[in-house]
């Protein structure tokens, strides 16, 4: 199952955040999903408790945040929003375009249990 393993990845990091700020309990996490991501968000909200049982995350709540597709066109190189089924430039209509934003799975923020409290954007 593709999105137990996308979870794995994401506590990874979760737990090593958690670490650097020598958190023991992780209450929240938010995560950017973009829909050319690949994954799906109830999948992935239906596997979290799967792969986070036992782990330090496991009573965190799970924040998916859509992301917005927006695509970089080759011909006119403006940016334009864009719709998973039609990745066009807005400004020219031509097809040649590069997806800028829209395909992310990002871990966002991580809220710890107790003071801590840790807000990057852990790209990667
Ligand atoms: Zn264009």
């Amino acid at each position: 199952m593709h999105e137990l393993s996308v979870c794995n990845a994401l506590l990874v990091q979760v737990e090593r955040v958690a670490a650097e700020h020598g958190a023991t309990c992780v209450a929240s996490i938010t995560v950017r999903v973009g829909p050319l991501s690949g994954v799906e968000p109830d999948l992935l909200r239906n596997a979290y408790p799967i792969a986070a049982a036992g782990s330090i995350a496991a009573t965190a709540e799970l924040t998916l945040e859509p992301a917005d597709i927006v695509v970089a066109c080759t011909v006119c190189a403006k940016e334009s929003p864009a719709s998973v089924n039609r990745l066009l430039c807005g400004h020219c209509g031509d097809f040649r375009t590069r997806v800028v934003s829209g395909d992310e799975l990002m871990l966002m923020q991580v809220r710890f249990g107790a003071q801590a409290e840790a807000s990057s954007a852990l790209a990667g």
